[in-house]
């Protein structure tokens, strides 16, 4: 091939939105697992590789679009806009385990099948003192060197906070401008990270076919059908969620935008999710669409998202629903209304102190059980179809943050629609 028609065909490649070649990426490594088999798990460093792209930037980008949002708040509007973003990731979480528990009722997925012995991955949650006293570092350094996001959201929270006030009282100029100065550098470190994030998805073509390839070589068909009902539950308990909570609810009432458009917009954070069931990992492709596609205001979307991927997890919560009622399906016991209502309490408190990683709503799946007085059994009995669970999951919490966040940037005149519309805008965006 000469050297103009290689770069001829790159154009033309690098021509089609990204999201198309992950996506393409994403089903031809799903098939080439289930017909390859074994020896296709040897593609999973690759995967790997994405990931650790990805989380390479979560940890500064959170730090630069944090500091840079804090710029343009007074601490009554963070009050604000914390509390409102807060009290809504709560509600619809709540919501979500609702969803989910109708469900699962209805479906009742378990049913007829009998619970094979297995070891439960004893890992246990943290208790909730823990959870809220983690939110305070003790040394936000080593916060930030371990990637614990709470804390470090709290860190910088405090940290910009001091400097708007101090740059708001100083009688130096000196002073003045050295907080000019970082909030500056702040910015443009910001905007350097998108540009690496769109680097990363480049990569992320190869990575997502990789990951792909490596997780159905593993499981092969029997695990899907085996647990066909389940993950059908589950698909229709979430697409259900999105459709009524996120998408009707939130941003066709609430923001009287249109639900393709937000889907549109949101298309690449929610295929990242799919693939690397991750939404702390998704951060940074989610923080870049709530900017570059929903022109929300990183004073709004620099707070809610990263707390979004830490505490608000309606997938999760919702999965927790699904699988209390598998579980006693599967141990042949029936729940209460009472114990219902506990599952939607607990499955909130787990999605919370859950981290955006992956695996992490069947860790705390233990804590649900546990509760319950369920065997923990399951937990090991459905490990084996929890990588293509947690994708749903994960999809899920990505979408009801940016739904959130969008719905609050609304609310506070956060979205500058001067920037384009919605659809106009980034109608075949393909990156930068
Ligand atoms: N993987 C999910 C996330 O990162 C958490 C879970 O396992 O449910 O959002």
């Amino acid at each position: 091939m000469s050297r103009s028609t290689l770069f001829a065909t790159w154009s033309r490649y690098r021509s089609i939105p990204i999201v198309y070649r992950i996506g393409a990426a994403f089903v031809l490594g799903s098939i080439v697992g289930l017909v390859v088999g074994t020896p296709a798990t040897q593609l999973q460093p690759l995967g790997d590789l994405f990931v650790r792209l990805l989380s390479m930037i979560v940890l500064p980008i959170i730090v630069f679009t944090l500091l840079m949002g804090i710029r343009g708040l007074t601490p009554s509007k963070l009050g604000r806009i914390g509390g409102q973003v807060v009290g809504l990731y709560l509600l619809t979480s709540a919501a979500a385990v609702f969803i989910g528990l109708a469900l699962a009722n209805t479906i009742s997925p378990g049913t007829g099948l009998e619970l094979t012995s297995g070891e439960a991955d004893t890992q246990s949650p943290p208790p909730f003192e823990e959870v809220i006293l983690g939110i305070v570092p003790e040394n936000p350094i080593g916060s930030m060197a371990n990637a614990e996001i709470l804390p470090t959201i709290f860190f910088v929270i405090v940290f910009g906070l001091a400097l708007a006030m101090v740059a708001e009282t100083t009688d130096s100029d000196r002073v003045r401008t050295g907080i000019e100065t970082i909030f500056d550098v702040a910015e443009a470190g910001a905007e350097a990270m998108f540009k690496i994030v769109w680097g990363v998805m480049e990569y992320g073509v190869i990575g997502v076919f990789a990951l792909m390839a490596a997780v159905f070589a593993e499981a092969g068909v029997t695990a899907v059908t085996t647990f066909a009902v389940l993950i059908g539950t589950l698909a229709l308990a979430v697409t259900l969620h999105v459709l009524l909570v996120h998408l009707g609810a939130i941003i066709l009432v609430l923001v009287g935008e249109s639900p393709v458009a937000f889907l549109a917009g949101a298309k690449e954070a929610l295929i990242t999710a799919l693939s690397i069931r991750s939404s702390s990992g998704t951060l940074p492709v989610t923080m870049s669409n709530a900017d570059e596609n929903f022109h929300i205001d990183e004073s709004v979307y620099g707070f809610s998202l990263p707390l979004g991927a830490t505490i608000n997890m309606d997938g999760t919560a919702l999965y927790q629903g699904v699988a209390a009622i598998f579980a006693a399906n599967l141990a042949g016991v029936s729940l209460t209304l009472g114990e219902q209502v506990t599952v939607v309490a607990i499955a909130v408190l787990a999605s919370i102190g859950a981290a955006g990683v992956p695996g992490a709503g069947l860790i705390m799946l233990t804590m649900v059980l546990t509760q319950l007085g369920l065997p923990l059994a399951v937990v090991a009995f459905v490990a084996g179809v929890d990588p293509i669970l947690d994708r749903l999951r994960t999809m899920t919490n990505v979408s009801g943050d940016l739904a959130v966040t969008t719905l609050v940037a609304s609310w506070n005149d956060a979205i500058d629609f001067d920037r384009g519309s919605w659809i106009g805008d980034h109608a075949g965006q393909s990156g930068p």
